[in-house]
């Protein structure tokens, strides 16, 4: 039976109550009484239900849909303001023991090249991330227990936190991999981890476990409960998201809600962050065997119900999308992005040769890291490489009661100007720097209170004065 108290995924992600969402969605699709209703709940800014979500989801009233875009682009301005926050993701290891049947690293790929960073490696690694200015990595590691143990994936955590090359610092270090045991999830709390992320990739289990035939993945109960066990171990921030194309969107977007009210109602707060990937082609992938791909309007429409629904939570976009379908959803709610990725192991350090390519998936968007500020800047967004909230003990309910204070833009305002003022100084083209100090200018007078402003002018000409790492 549906309970969202329960910490049993059959009944926290209830098929049946998704079913009649569903149905119920597809019912009121054109309700426009109902929908105002909605519309108007959602303009308190509380979030709504995953029901009340699924209707907007569904609702094809050209007029109400604009309404749609017009709030999510309200409730980001509102929350996130124009900030962007920017990471890299870091792979250690694409050893994997699972039968992923969308993923290259699948334990029966023997073509694809295996590797796996030693501690050198990663050093060489965050050298080059820093070199670019990136200052919040995600880890990824394929899973297998004997090649990536925790063991490793705690090492390299520490050897990452500490190499200090010229002013570059990783001062967050957020973890993607494979669901583990309360006990590991509390080493990784202990290591120092930001957010602990896992796509559920799809909440359909019946899918689940035929996308999943072999490997400890294919335990559905056990990766759908991950981060119930997560937050056991200690760590608040929990990021979700599921990986479009392979289910029908409609069963994901409840089955993403519905994952958050359950944490929301066992641990007082929900997800972190949702990330919301699209399945993409890859070594041995093509993404059009699967038959559930959505095009660019259904994501955007996706996006939208996602930031009205939980105004609270980041939402992280990927370089898994092209520049322009980037530029179409980052107004309507996302407050994440990653640039000048690589997705291979070991990519930053050296460009891969091609017949040894460890690629997890194809990158779109394959700027580098300044192009992609640059662009951010030029389209009014002010890129953030902020880490503050985590090292000031602002996580889980602490971090959502800022966001529901609204004292956000004393705080993360500042923070990003500060952190921007660094990478200009530090790794901008001269056009971006340009560009960005101009913008710093004319943002501080957005931050509401004179102290405040008076504190971040004194720690932006500290910076021009080579110190770092200033922060609310
Ligand atoms: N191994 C970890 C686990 O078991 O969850 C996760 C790390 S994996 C490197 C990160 C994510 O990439 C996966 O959760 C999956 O959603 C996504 N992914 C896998 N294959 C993909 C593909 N072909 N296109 C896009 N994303 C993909």
């Amino acid at each position: 039976m549906y309970d969202p108290k329960s910490k049993r995924a059959e009944d926290f992600i209830n098929h049946e109550e998704i079913m009649e969402t569903l149905d119920y969605a597809q019912k009121n699709k054109h309700n426009r009484e109902l929908i105002d209703e909605i519309l108007n709940k959602a303009r308190l800014r509380k979030g709504l239900s995953h029901r009340e979500a699924a209707v907007l989801l569904d609702c094809d009233l050209e007029d109400k849909n604009q309404e749609i875009y017009a709030l999510a682009e309200q409730i980001k301005k509102d929350f996130y303001g124009n900030r962007i926050v920017m990471f890299a993701p870091l792979y250690l290891s694409n050893y994997c023991v699972n039968g992923c049947v969308y993923c290259p690293y699948h334990a029966k790929n023997k073509h694809i090249a295996r590797k796996k960073l030693t501690q050198e490696e990663i050093r060489r690694e965050v050298i080059a991330l820093q070199d670019m200015g990136h200052k919040r990595l995600a880890l990824e590691t394929g899973e297998d227990p004997v090649n990536n143990p925790i063991e490793y994936v705690l090492e390299s955590i520490k050897t990452i936190y500490s190499i200090k090359h010229k002013n570059g610092a990783i001062r967050r270090v957020n973890v993607n991999i494979a669901a583990t045991t309360v006990e590991n999830y509390r080493k990784l709390k202990e290591a120092g981890i930001g957010t602990y992320i896992l796509f559920q990739e799809t909440y359909h289990k019946e899918s689940y476990l035929k996308l999943h035939p072999t490997g400890p993945k294919h335990d559905y109960d056990y990766h759908t409960e991950a981060m119930d066990r997560a937050m056991e171990g200690g760590i608040d921030d929990v990021g979700c998201g599921v990986l479009f194309g392979l289910e029908l969107y409609r069963y994901e977007f409840a089955g993403l809600l519905m994952h958050a009210e359950h944490l929301e109602a066992v641990f007082g707060v929900g997800p972190h962050t949702i990330s919301v990937p699209r399945i993409k082609r890859a070594d041995d992938i093509d993404p059009g065997v699967f038959d559930n791909g959505i095009d660019d309007d259904t994501f955007a429409k996706i996006v939208a119900c996602i930031r009205i629904a939980v105004p609270y939570t980041g939402m992280i976009l990927s370089t898994r999308e092209t520049k322009a379908c980037r530029e179409r959803v980052l107004h309507l709610g996302i407050s994440q992005i990653s640039g000048g990725s690589r997705t291979s192991v070991g990519g930053y350090d050296q460009p891969e040769r091609s017949d040894e390519c460890s690629e997890q998936f194809d990158v779109s968007d394959q700027r580098t890291l300044d192009e992609v500020v640059n662009w951010l800047m030029g389209m009014g967004y002010i890129p953030s490489f902020c880490t503050a909230c985590y090292r000031e003990g602002r996580t889980g309910d602490r971090f959502m009661s800022l966001c529901k204070s609204g004292q956000i833009q004393n705080c993360c305002l500042p923070n990003a100007l500060m952190t921007l003022k660094e990478y200009l100084m530090d790794y901008a083209s001269p056009d971006t720097k340009a560009k960005g100090l101009a913008m710093i200018e004319q943002e501080i007078e957005n931050i509401p209170k004179e102290k405040v402003r008076q504190i971040v002018r004194e720690h932006l000409a500290e910076i021009e004065r080579g110190n770092r790492d200033f922060r609310f």
